[in-house]
């Protein structure tokens, strides 16, 4: 399996002045090609980095916080070849697909209606399609329906999506090939609903992942610091750690070996 990441920003400052790209990842097997939290500038980072979105099947959304939708239409068009074809497969949370409160959706009825498949969960949830298994697991964030998920194909990859570590988090995650980590803050930063690396350190031991990427970075975690706290999280507990950059591929199998770097 293959995960290319379109960006590897997160948080207001870095996503408004584009310091990390904001785009999301793919995840790419024999049954799946995913698209996950395409935001703002997905579209520009696929042609960056040579990804054909005409190519996905299906399109995963964490949660209703515009560093993980802005781009789900224009996603949508691209995988249904300009909305001229019935296809796909989009999965995320009542508040993307349906509003709340005084939000409203993310993505209109017309969106909506070319897709082949909507599914609309909760943390907890299991479903299975293209010959894949996902369990939605739960966040502890602002939006409170925000979910993660463990999808089981050739390999198993983790995806914590946003929010802060909880007790017991690592039972979702537990033996995954890879685990990919959304990671705003470097250690002793206050958690405000946002991955800490030294939480992170907490839940990589617990879960034992063979391979942990560290993505979706703050502003405090840019200019060397995401490296030195994966470092540290590797040192730590011996569990190979990297933190991702902007169009970078990983290769999850044996090697776990990362392919290239734009
Ligand atoms: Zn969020």
């Amino acid at each position: 399996m293959k995960i290319t990441f379109l960006g590897t920003g997160g948080g207001r400052f870095v996503v408004l002045n584009q310091l990390r790209a904001t785009g999301g990842f793919i995840i790419e097997s024999k049954n799946l090609n995913m698209h996950v939290d395409p935001g703002p500038g997905a579209i520009v980072r696929a042609k960056q980095f040579k990804k054909n979105l005409a190519k996905l099947n299906s399109i995963f959304v964490s949660h209703h916080h515009p560093d993980h939708y802005t781009d789900l239409e224009v996603v949508i068009e691209a995988m249904t070849l300009g909305a001229k074809k019935k296809r796909g497969i989009l999965i995320s949370n009542e508040n993307v697909i349906k509003g709340f409160d005084d939000e409203p959706p993310v993505v209109s009825p017309f969106h909506l209606k070319v897709l082949e498949k909507i599914y609309i969960l909760k943390p907890d949830e299991e479903i299975s399609f293209l010959n894949v298994k996902l369990k939605t697991t739960k966040c502890v964030h602002g939006e409170e329906n925000c979910m993660g998920f463990v999808l089981e194909d050739e390999k198993k990859i983790g995806y914590t999506a946003d929010g802060e570590y909880y007790e017991g988090q690592e039972n979702y995650f537990k033996d995954c090939d890879c685990l990919i980590i959304n990671c705003l803050r470097p250690r002793n930063s206050e958690p405000y609903g946002h991955m800490t690396s030294d939480k992170a350190k907490i839940l990589i031991e617990r879960a034992k992942p063979k391979l942990v990427i560290l993505q979706h970075l703050g502003m405090k975690m840019l200019f060397g610091v995401a490296e030195r706290e994966a470092k540290w999280i590797e040192q730590e507990t011996g569990i190979k750690t990297v933190a991702a950059k902007d169009g970078q591929v990983f290769e999850i199998g044996e090697e776990n070996k990362s392919l290239k770097n734009y």
